[in-house]
């Protein structure tokens, strides 16, 4: 870096105190754990409302930390150390971070948008690295906290930088536009989602647009929304699905499940080229990616080559339980020096085991000489206490007397022909490799092998459907999501403390008994129990939840209760039937209900809802209209003649997408969170979120003649390869699926069902698939899909989701 203290103050307009101001720093810490912590380092106090770094400082100066940027000087800490006093932390970590970019003058491709900036940012890397030294935000660093930690992270042998930035609210983006000065823009997309953070859309482009301010180029898709807030300055270079006077036209073409080929227009030619992807976001992502290739002036030929190979982007750090009682980190798919840093990090933040082992490819673009670089990396090793270096390539293979305790593998085959002898127990190991060098099949090793099925839920679709849904309302409608049933299946707690995070504005549930669980569980949410027997009233009331009382009968009876009690204003949530005719006050009891409640302030009225018998179909469209007529009636009467002021709510998922006009203060979501929806096209905008998946347990080959399973219900006519799944009809797989209606996924290819299914297994054809024992199964996922299944089983695929039983294990994952 180069920077001494002194300079620092200047820099930061610091007050100083201290022992040496010449000392030099050469890297900057945020966290007293980072072992990289060491007399070169600034350490930045910054303090949050849980966490308060001042308090660590001095076990800092312990372990020999000597310079601290402080807005006070702790207790016993004086002229112990240099300590650079400012008003704000942040701000002078953000002050440090821009005049440290202000000292290089490479080109900085900067990146935000709603979705796909770390995708976006990963590929760019990937496709732009064979001919730049690249430095990148590691992760998703893209906040108030990690863009200046990630451009810090700039060396003058760097000659491309690519950051991304993300903001949540107003007035936060002009601060990272200064510390990234991007010349380069790229706005990967904006979701019509309205975010919490801001007003309404217009407010959210006009903020994300500040990055761009001075940059040169901005690539963007084509919109009059974002191109108002393009500065005259800059170069606008869109694309666009639609709009042919975009500078890039695409159209897209999938050629089979897993690939798309995008037809470009550009300066009047067109080209082809192919992605490994169909799915929407990556195709975008895919093509804010050839519009910046397009601007560096790449040859087409040369991005075709390029982009083929993109692939999917992990961005967790995944921690893995591993054999032999191991503990495995796996970041199997990048290998710099900077994530390297992190990712050794993580290792120290598990601290289960005493013993280390890091698996380490050749470590790429660094832009110093090896020599220098395996030096620099072998600090680190030293540092962060690492027992054992597994080296797998040629160049660290070179430079192996660098490290102690190190052997090394020229490549991956040949670690894998000496796995056995390697003994791996009661440690974390941590396996770090370039995607070149495949070490998910390293992975694969050393993972603990599960002999179950399990239920995937991708909490990230999760997210996505939500925002989807999000997007489709009004402003300051509120939402209440169904978890129900167990999350629809998918898992109760996980998925409402995930909605809890979303700021989702109340939980509904059937049962009392499922809100007690979720409130023992931790969730502050408010939640709404559609169906409370009277029995669980006393439980309601004690937990805090919020019934839904749909009978006078019920009413009386919560009344004694709340009264018995003393309870004031205790929320109820009040149901009118409209023609669903399962729960709900008649319209010939309304009066009544009214006159019970007028003047009572034992209970209030937080809602008032129904329920539709059609909203998704459209040969009944004008049933539902006279439901919502018939809601309208009901709940403006019982609002004018109370005085009261409740939400009101009617629309289950397909009414959002349907009823756009009958929102009223709130809707209920429940199956198009799980990625379902009832409407084909909208489908295709939702995220898949669970994926059932099991392994093979054994194959034979069967000769022509023989048959498969109960009642040989499956004749082969022909030698048959037979793969048995340990999953069955006590798993939720309906016997229906089996004798030739359903199949399975193996290695992306159909494995269609032989004979019926069993109670725990069932036989699959796996005659043209080459597979193995052990091999990963999907029962559904993406394909077959629920929908496609409950469709050839003459069912709903809410029936197929819930019926999951609950010995099959739920993994959560982002
Ligand atoms: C289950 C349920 C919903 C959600 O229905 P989806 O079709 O899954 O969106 C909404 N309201 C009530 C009363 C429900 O029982």
């Amino acid at each position: 870096m180069n920077i001494t203290v002194e300079n620092s103050v200047s820099i930061l307009n610091a007050r100083w105190e201290g022992t040496n101001p010449e000392a030099l720093i050469d890297n900057i810490s945020i966290d007293s754990r980072s072992l990289q912590n060491s007399e070169h380092s600034l350490f930045f106090a910054l303090s949050g409302p849980n966490n308060d770094a001042h308090h660590y400082i001095k076990d800092l100066i312990a372990i020999g930390v000597q310079n601290f940027v402080v807005t006070r000087i702790p207790d016993d800490c004086a002229a112990k150390a240099n300590f650079l006093i400012v008003e704000n932390t942040l701000v002078a970590l953000q002050q440090f971070a821009a005049y440290y970019r202000g000292r290089f003058h490479f080109p900085i491709i900067g990146l935000t948008g709603s979705n796909g900036k770390t995708i976006v940012k990963e590929w760019l890397n990937f496709l732009l690295s064979p001919d730049y030294n690249v430095i990148r935000s590691p992760k998703s660093y893209n906040s108030q906290v990690g863009v200046p930690l990630s451009v810090v992270a700039i060396n003058e042998k760097h000659n491309l930088g690519i950051f991304e930035a993300g903001i949540s609210t107003v007035n936060e983006m002009d601060k990272l536009e200064k510390i990234i000065k991007p010349n380069i823009g790229v706005l990967t997309n904006i979701g019509s989602s309205h975010d919490e953070g801001f007003i309404d859309l217009e407010q959210k482009i006009q903020q994300k647009m500040q990055l761009f301010k001075d940059a040169a180029v901005l690539i963007y898709p084509k919109s009059s929304a974002i191109e108002k807030y393009i500065n005259p300055n800059t170069k606008a270079f869109s694309w666009s699905f639609k709009e042919e006077d975009a500078d890039v036209f695409v159209s897209k073409r999938e050629i089979s499940h897993q690939e798309t080929v995008l037809v470009f227009q550009y300066k009047g030619s067109s080209y082809e080229l192919k992605i490994p992807f169909v799915d929407k976001a990556s195709v975008e992502n895919a093509v804010s990616c050839l519009l910046v290739m397009l601007h560096f002036g790449y040859d087409v030929e040369v991005i075709q080559a390029r982009m083929e190979l993109l692939f999917p982007v992990e961005m967790r750090l995944e921690v893995k339980n591993g054999i032999n009682n191991c503990t495995v980190i796996d970041d199997s798919y990048s290998s710099d020096y900077q994530s390297l840093k992190i990712a050794l990090d993580v290792l120290e933040s598990q601290n289960k085991f005493h013993k280390k082992t890091v698996i380490l490819s050749d470590i790429f673009q660094s832009g110093f000489p090896n020599e220098q670089l395996y030096a620099k990396v072998a600090k680190l090793i030293v540092s962060n206490k690492i027992n054992r270096v597994i080296g797998i390539g040629e160049t660290i293979s070179d430079f192996k007397e660098q490290f102690s305790n190190c052997i090394t593998f020229k490549n991956t085959a040949d670690f894998i022909a000496n796995f056995e002898k390697l003994d791996f127990s009661n440690e974390s190991i941590l396996i770090k490799g370039a995607r070149s060098f495949h070490f998910e099949e390293i992975v694969t090793l050393l993972e603990e092998k599960t002999h179950e099925t399990v239920l995937e839920i991708n909490l990230n679709a999760i997210s996505y459907n939500l925002n989807f849904f999000k997007s489709k309302l009004q402003p300051k409608v509120k939402i209440m999501v169904m978890v129900k049933a167990f999350g629809y299946g998918n898992g109760g707690l996980e998925i409402a403390k995930l909605l809890e995070h979303h700021k989702v504005d109340y939980l509904g549930v059937a049962f009392a008994d499922e809100g007690i669980s979720l409130k023992n569980g931790g969730i502050k949410l408010p939640i709404m129990v559609l169906n409370p027997e009277s029995t669980s009233f006393p439980a309601i009331i004690q937990y805090g939840l919020e019934p839904e009382i749909y009978s006078l009968k019920g009413l009386h009876a919560f009344l004694k209760i709340a009264k018995q009690k003393n309870l004031q204003h205790f929320p109820i949530h009040i149901k009118v039937d409209t023609g669903m005719h399962r729960l709900g006050f008649e319209e010939n009891t309304v009066d009544e209900l009214i006159a019970t409640l007028k003047g009572n302030s034992t209970v209030k009225v937080q809602s008032i809802l129904s329920h539709m018998a059609t909203s998704d179909d459209v040969n009944h469209h004008e049933f539902a209209l006279s439901q919502i007529r018939l809601f309208e009636k009901l709940s403006s009467k019982i609002i004018r003649e109370l005085e009261i002021n409740p939400i009101r709510h009617i629309l289950n998922t397909s009414g959002i997408s349907n009823f756009p006009d009958s929102q009223y203060d709130m809707v209920r979501l429940g199956i198009g969170l799980y990625g379902v929806s009832n409407d084909a096209e909208e489908q295709k905008e939702l995220e898949n979120v669970g994926t059932l998946k099991s392994i093979i347990s054994q194959i034979r080959t069967i000769p022509a003649g023989d048959s498969v399973g109960y009642g040989r219900r499956f004749m082969a006519e022909k030698a048959t390869k037979v793969a048995t799944i340990p999953i069955g009809y006590a798993d939720g797989i309906r016997r229906a699926w089996g004798n030739g209606v359903g199949f399975v996924t193996i290695k992306d290819q159909k494995a269609p069902i032989l004979g019926s299914v069993c109670m725990d297994m069932l036989m699959v054809d796996v005659s043209e698939i080459d597979c193995l024992e052990g091999d990963d199964v999907i029962i559904f996922g993406e394909s077959p899909s629920v929908s496609y299944m409950a469709n050839q089983l003459q069912t709903i695929p809410y029936e197929i989701l819930t019926s999951i039983s609950q010995r099959v294990k739920r993994v959560f994952y982002r």
